[in-house]
């Protein structure tokens, strides 16, 4: 059974487009693997944007404690 012969669009390399092959069909298995996409999607939010998304949720959740807070009184 011959599969046909693909260059990877990553590496160059070139490998056999079989029909099982997880990922992208212009990706070797290696380009492919789930570790590769996790790592990229981690390194998508910095630690300035997670401490922006962190203040931001204190500063709702303060105001809402504030609105039932007023209401009770
Ligand atoms: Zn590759």
């Amino acid at each position: 059974m011959a599969f046909p012969i693909k260059v990877c669009a990553v590496c160059s390399e070139e490998f056999e487009l079989k029909p099982d092959k997880p990922g992208f069909a212009n990706r070797c298995p290696a380009c492919s693997e789930p570790e590769q996409v996790k790592a990229v999607t981690k390194t998508g939010i910095d630690v300035d944007e997670r401490k922006t998304l962190k203040e931001a949720n204190e500063a709702r959740r303060r105001a809402m404690r504030d609105l039932l807070y007023r209401k009770d009184s």
